[in-house]
């Protein structure tokens, strides 16, 4: 048996499982409050604007530009050494919200603030598909 911990892989949970299933279909959704229209991310069962429970899911364009950005050179942990170096976004949405993920589909070097990005999907083996960005 291995001391590494393995990959952490996300758990559905009852407010994230239309998010997942979404993604593996390679889309991304977001929550739409019914009350007052925001829009929000991540999925939670309140509203964060008016804190209705009336709240429906969106499929969201998928565009971006990124608001933020790191440049990840060491693993977290053993699991993650063929991960890096890597460009830890945060992509701020075309409805609104703000979602952290990663760059794909170009060196990490070549990120920047303002850069346009569209979601891409990576399906991991575990069976969970996780939303990334790649240069739009
Ligand atoms: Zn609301």
């Amino acid at each position: 048996m291995s001391d590494a911990p393995g990959r952490l892989v996300p758990v559905p949970t009852a407010e994230t499982a239309e998010f997942w299933d979404a993604c593996r279909r390679h889309e991304l959704v977001l929550q739409r409050c019914h009350g007052c229209g925001q829009v929000q991310f991540y999925p939670r069962v309140l509203c964060g604007g008016c804190g209705s429970r009336e709240l429906g899911w969106a499929r969201a364009s998928g565009r971006g530009v990124v608001k933020s950005f790191s440049i990840v050179r060491r693993p977290v942990s053993p699991a993650y050494a063929s991960d890096g170096p890597y460009a830890l976004l945060l992509v701020e949405l075309e409805e609104g919200p703000t979602m952290m993920s990663t760059l794909t589909g170009c060196e990490p070097g070549r990120a920047f603030v303002g850069m346009p990005v569209t979601v891409a999907f990576d399906d991991w083996p575990e069976g969970v598909t996780m939303p990334r960005f790649r240069p739009a």
